[in-house]
């Protein structure tokens, strides 16, 4: 099955097709945290081939909108469409899947989209304003190009919704959940549970017996607990703001940080200072760059702005860790994932050195192993095994969206 991953956002719309070989015997590991879709249909019944999907083109289209280029996402698709025709030989496509950010308190599971659905995310938009809108008009525009085309959406935050109540509140006054659906909702679910599933899968457990702390490390940083496969507790809250010391991200801060920044500068508002926690700290603000090599380098050549950076991101996850191990019950495994986590051997040592009273060593030459592969990297004297799992957000988009249209055409 031809799907076509798409990630729309206000001013650009990023496109993957993925080819997903569908088999009677194979069952992805993403399908097995999804619960019933209804009550005829489960992802249980949707067969999934594991290894068999490919990228066959990818492009991003810009400048759409007020001002630029392009009017609009139809415009914007029209543009996509010409492009696929002549990538893909005239091959058309089966299905549509939308990496969609915010799934609120609804959505746990990927689901296939219709009217209300679509609006159902548009009335999502007060906790994800950015990203919300922009996906509702990038489904619209496929309705109204391709009518017939099935589309899922598949959503950030979905896989955090089997976190227990104690892990989700905030310790203030009810009214502000009840009104404003402030809470934690956690994010990166995609590869959360894609990753879980490699990790459990490649170490020969069941999903349902598997107990781990995964540290999905980009730009955009979270780490997650894992109890019985499934998320428990994760580091990201209301907003992808809260946890890790991230690229341009503070993380944790103490709140009264920022009552201080906003009563003691007469130039700060809101809209500011949430520009400042967003994009002008982390990894920025303290090593003056968010870019994980620059920051290698630096600190080898003596820069201690960018070690002492470098120590913070590093001391902070290692704490997440310690906190999560305990959540868990004791991990089985801690995996490390995404650009930093699948490329920066000096940044996962820096982790690992922060986690010897749990007994976790590394095996030095496996950590400098460069690789696409699923590997281990931990001693063989380490108490806990860690690995290194190459996250694949599209893949899991594009099996999920093939999983329910399968599902749907043999059950349907
Ligand atoms: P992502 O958001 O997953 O694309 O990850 C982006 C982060 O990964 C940036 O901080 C990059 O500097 C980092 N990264 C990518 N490749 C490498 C590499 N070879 N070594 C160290 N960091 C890397």
């Amino acid at each position: 099955m031809l799907v076509l991953v798409i990630n729309s956002g206000s001013s650009s719309i990023k496109y993957q097709v993925r080819e997903v070989t569908t088999s009677e015997e194979n069952v992805a590991p993403y399908t097995s945290s999804m619960p019933a879709i209804n009550e005829r249909i489960t992802l249980e019944q949707a067969t999934l081939g594991a290894e068999g999907d490919e990228v066959l083109t990818k492009g991003l289209i810009e400048n759409i909108g007020e001002g630029g280029e392009i009017a609009d996402h139809s415009q914007a698709l029209d543009v996509m469409a010409e492009r696929l025709d002549r990538e893909l030989n005239g091959r058309e496509i089966d299905a549509v899947g939308h990496r969609v950010v915010h799934g609120g308190e609804r959505f746990s599971a990927p689901v296939i989209v219709n009217n209300e659905i679509i609006r159902a995310i548009e009335r999502l938009a007060p906790l994800a304003p950015l990203h919300n809108p922009a996906a509702a008009l990038g489904l619209r525009a496929i309705q109204k190009k391709w009518p017939e085309m099935p589309q899922v959406v598949v959503f950030d935050t979905a896989f955090h919704r089997s976190l227990p109540e104690k892990a989700w509140r905030y310790a203030i006054p009810d009214a502000f959940y009840r009104l404003h659906g402030i809470r934690r909702y956690g994010f990166h679910g995609t590869s959360h549970d894609y990753v879980t599933g490699k990790a459990a899968e490649f170490l020969g457990v069941d999903r349902e017996d598997f107990d781990a702390v995964i540290a999905h490390l980009g730009n955009g940083a979270s780490v997650t607990a894992i109890r019985g496969g499934a998320s428990i507790d994760t580091s990201m809250g209301y907003t992808p703001l809260a946890g890790l010391v991230m690229g341009t991200r503070s993380g944790d801060i103490d709140p009264s940080v920022l009552t201080g920044i906003l009563t003691r500068n007469k130039d700060v508002d809101a809209e500011r200072l949430d520009e400042i926690l967003n994009k002008e700290s982390g990894l920025t603000a303290v090593g003056g760059t968010n870019d994980m090599r620059e920051l290698e380098q630096r600190a080898e050549s003596g820069d201690s702005g960018a070690q002492l950076a470098m120590d913070m991101a590093a001391y902070r996850l290692a704490k997440y860790i310690g906190g999560y191990h305990v959540a868990v019950g004791g991990m089985q495994c801690l995996v490390f994932t995404a650009g930093i986590g699948e490329n920066s051997a000096a940044f996962r040592k820096l982790v690992v050195d922060e986690l010897s009273a749990l007994g976790i060593t590394l095996d030095p030459e496996a950590n400098e192993v460069r690789s696409a592969e699923t590997r281990v990297i931990s001693g063989e004297d380490s108490a806990i095994t860690v690995l290194v799992v190459p996250t694949d957000e599209e893949r899991a988009i594009a099996e999920a969206t093939a999983g329910l249209v399968e599902a749907r055409i043999d059950h349907g």
